[in-house]
């Protein structure tokens, strides 16, 4: 099955529902750009409308189809994965209709035990569509033994396990469901008196609702002309597992996670860094725009001026020339592009949250020596990346982590930088944990420590490190 970064948005009587969807979709882009996705429900003549498609999410629909996704109520996603393949049949929303009632969903995180409700479901006569571990859920609402399609959503979040942060749509109701992990994000906002959900409050700002509060591991909430109505389909797990990794690179530096603020805890990790692995230099650069943060607490606490030393393209999106091979000759040129007259004859401290296979640093660092400059140490604002995500980060096989066999010094000799340092895993729990919201063991630390603290079912008995693809 498919492993899925993503971002999900749920809106319930709106007489903008979609419109306000697209925009919610619009602020997680950066959870997702291989696809996206929008179903609509309209009451009046008894139609849900849907509209998927490859690409960015200004892409995906024009004016048109915003008109077309008539009615109150709303749910979207936002998708990456780097499989690659072709996947039309697998953006999100999906929507079945069942004999309980028509439902669509959407999805954020990964299922741990999706192979074996898979094998179980076809044995038994299902027939899947996609190869996305979410379609699961959907044979288990229609499956479920209690009649009502509501209670039949309950019903199959019971038989889940994993990361997962839900939207549903059906015709009464948008719900939202989060693990009782709380793996990845998901909250509850208001707007004109009525309910949005969203991944991340960055999605919430946009569209100028209030942030209520986080959906609670082990909920699920029902919005409805009844209002509010809140379940519980799990215990909250005593020990909580939230990605460290949303803090890191995913959630967006305006967002509140977890009660606190990206921008602030990224800083902090940088100045924590400084401390950790000072270096004599210049100048501080970051690696836009995931490093940003961190270089400029790496700064303020080094006392080393930050400069811009490298631009951005912001637009570039999937262009029919992102395959191509002039494309892989230019390479991250396209993204990335030095500023000369910042780094010639300079000692330059770049700040960078995370290598993961190092090939993209290997290529910034040929880039900032052709540029001129004369010393390169690199920070990175995250421990050593060692394992595989199974809880919905789209790494790749530990075989392609530059850090998982070798050395911080081997890694350094095949950058070709002059220091290479990365924080460590304490440095990170302690700032995560300063403020004594959260104690450590409420962090899953997986892809540093490779302590999976949720079991990986279908892993186990595939006996590899991979998830299988069908
Ligand atoms: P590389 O080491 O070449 O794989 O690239 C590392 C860069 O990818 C870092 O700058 C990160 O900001 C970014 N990155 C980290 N994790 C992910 C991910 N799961 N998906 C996409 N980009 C990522």
């Amino acid at each position: 099955m498919l492993k899925e970064e993503c971002g999900v948005f749920g809106i319930y009587n709106s007489d903008v529902a979609a419109q306000l969807t697209y925009l919610g979709l619009y602020a997680l882009q950066h959870r997702g750009q291989e696809s996206a996705g929008i179903i609509s429900y309209n009451k009046t003549n008894d139609v849900f409308h849907a509209k998927k498609g490859n690409g960015l999410v200004s892409r995906v629909f024009d004016k048109n189809d915003l008109k077309e996704l008539i009615g109150m109520s709303a749910i979207g996603h936002v998708r990456y994965s780097t499989t690659g393949e072709d996947n039309n049949i697998n953006i999100q929303p999906l929507m079945v209709k069942c004999v309980k009632g028509t439902l669509a969903i959407a999805h954020n995180g990964n299922l741990t035990n999706s192979k074996e409700l898979y094998d179980e479901l076809r044995q038994n006569g299902a027939i899947f569509q996609t190869t996305l571990d979410t379609e699961v859920v959907l044979h288990l609402v229609a499956k479920s033994k209690k009649e009502k399609l509501e209670d039949a959503i309950v019903d199959a979040l019971t038989k889940i396990k994993g990361s997962f942060s839900m939207v549903f749509l059906t015709k009464n109701y948008v719900i939202a469901a989060r693990d009782a992990h709380g793996v990845r994000p998901l909250v509850l906002g208001e707007l004109n008196e009525q309910y949005v959900v969203a991944s991340e409050t960055c999605a919430l700002d946009l569209i100028g609702a209030k942030y209520v509060r986080e959906i609670e591991p082990g909920e699920v909430l029902f919005i409805s002309k009844y209002g509010l109505k809140s379940r519980r389909f799990a215990e909250k797990e005593k020990k909580l597992n939230h990605c460290i990794f949303e803090y890191i690179y995913f959630s967006r530096p305006d967002s509140i996670l977890f009660g606190q603020s990206v921008y602030e805890i990224q800083k902090k990790l940088g100045a924590r860094l400084a401390q950790e692995s000072p270096a004599d230099a210049d100048l501080v650069i970051a690696v836009p725009d995931s490093g940003n943060s961190a270089a400029i607490g790496y700064s303020e606490k080094s006392h080393i001026p930050f400069e811009i030393g490298l631009m951005r393209n912001h637009y570039i999106g999937r262009t029919f020339i992102q395959n191509s091979q002039i494309a892989r000759e230019i390479g991250v040129k396209i993204k990335l592009s030095p500023i000369k007259h910042v780094l010639k004859g300079k000692k330059v401290i770049v700040i960078d949250d995370s290598l993961v296979r190092g090939t993209t640093s290997k290529k910034i660092v040929k880039m900032l020596r052709k540029a001129g400059a004369k010393e390169i140490h690199l920070r990175i604002s995250s421990p050593p990346y060692k394992h595989s995500c199974f809880y919905g980060v789209d790494t790749p096989s530990v075989e392609h982590l530059v850090a998982h066999n070798n050395s911080v010094k081997d890694i350094q000799e095949y950058l070709g930088v002059d220091s290479l340092a990365y924080i460590s895993l304490d440095g990170v729990l302690d700032i995560v944990t300063e403020k004594q919201l959260l104690k450590s063991d409420d962090f899953c630390t997986a892809c540093f420590s490779g302590d999976y603290k949720i079991p990986l079912y279908s892993l186990n008995k595939l006996g590899k490190g991979v998830l299988e693809k069908k």
